[in-house]
């Protein structure tokens, strides 16, 4: 890893940018602090030389666009996508200096979005900014697109595209993520899972009641749980009909290279605390896993008591948030429509299901890239 202070020297400002960009709270679940950062992106845009514009949309978070025009090379554009808002901070109690305090300790620098996205976005300005330093010119036209609600399911980009479509116009796009493995390797990723965010809940009785009246009522807690153990098979495949019905196995070309793509299981093993993977996978199987693989995953389960000590209550209401991550050929529309059609003939009929988001995965063909 290169330390932080070698990056400061090359970059210059760099680690400074960073900490400012931290240190204004952009959480997007809450509005809290947007405009004022989609303000302060485009005041560090600026003193890097890029040219800002705010994008609004009405209802929507502004989105921060910046242009470098190229004067060697004017025919070709590549636009950065990246965001400026992040997570909540919650829970506090685990955090060991400030969420929005950019604390520099060793080689690291703490707080909400040193990645994820807003270490990423400094780096790629930098990256700029040192090219105009040393240039007086970028090797293409460069363009920013930087919103501001990615972490709430970016529900606007979509018709900003539609809106700002010629201002974005462009040959090639990298995401947000950039990152180096463990050997300093930079690692370029050919595209992403989709996701279908839901929400699954059912209400037993009117009302919280005794424990002891459940040899009467029905505890709600129990049909979510029975309905979730119909959509996942212990190996971890999805186990509703049609599921992966439009999914095409990877090609000869992609295994070939995810084969030989550097992944360190045991080491991964480590770091998460487990001694096997889901289904006991292992080798290629894995990396294939990792690159192609669809989940049925339970995000979140709330019924009844789970504070300190006993409280024997049966719940009148039971919530789980699942997530399928998709891959390439699964339609969220449809998979969603099989999710509900799932529920329904195996019983489950009283269980609602909101959906939250779905997005289609999307990947890159080694044959273009
Ligand atoms: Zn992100």
């Amino acid at each position: 890893m290169k330390a932080l202070r070698e990056v400061d020297r090359g970059f210059p400002g760099t680690i400074d940018t960073l900490q400012e960009l931290i240190r204004q709270p952009s959480v997007s679940a809450k509005n809290e602090g947007i405009e004022e950062c989609a303000l302060l992106v485009h005041r560090i845009l600026k003193r890097s030389g890029i040219t800002p514009e705010i994008l609004r949309i009405k209802g929507a978070a502004p989105l921060v666009y910046g242009e470098v025009r190229s004067r060697a090379n004017p025919g070709r554009t590549l636009l950065f996508y990246n965001h400026y808002d992040v997570q909540p901070a919650e829970p506090l109690d685990p955090w060991d200096h400030p969420p929005f305090g950019g604390t520099v300790r060793g080689n690291k620098i703490f707080g909400r979005g040193a990645t994820d996205d807003k270490g990423e976005l400094v780096t790629r300005i930098k990256a700029v900014e040192a090219c105009l330093r040393a240039e007086g010119d970028v090797p293409c036209n460069v363009k920013f697109v930087i919103e501001g609600e990615e972490e709430t399911g970016s529900e606007h980009i979509g018709a900003y595209l539609k809106k700002y479509r010629k201002k974005f116009a462009c040959d090639g796009v990298i995401w947000e993520f950039g990152y180096v493995d463990s050997s300093d390797r930079p690692v370029i990723s050919l595209g992403m899972k989709g996701l279908l965010y839901v929400e699954l809940s059912v209400t037993g009785a009117n009302q919280d009641a005794h424990s002891s009246l459940a040899v009467l009522i029905e505890n709600p807690a129990w049909r979510l749980v029975c309905a979730l153990n119909t959509m996942r098979g212990p190996a971890g495949t999805v186990l509703i009909k049609d599921w992966y019905r439009e999914v095409k196995p990877l090609g000869k070309r992609d295994v070939r290279l995810v084969s030989k793509e550097p992944f360190d299981e045991a080491a991964f093993r480590r770091e998460f605390g487990i001694d096997r993977f889901v289904g006991g996978i292992r080798g290629t199987a894995a990396k294939k896993a990792l690159v192609s693989g669809a989940t049925c995953n339970i995000a979140g389960f709330h019924s009844g008591y789970g504070g300190e000590g006993a409280k024997t209550v049966l719940p009148a209401k039971a919530v789980a948030k699942v997530d399928f991550r998709l891959v390439p050929g699964m339609d969220p529309k449809k998979q969603e429509a099989r999710l509900r059609r799932h529920l329904l003939s195996h019983g489950f009929g009283d269980i609602s299901v909101k959906v939250f988001h779905g997005e289609a995965a999307a990947r890159t063909d080694l044959g273009t890239s």
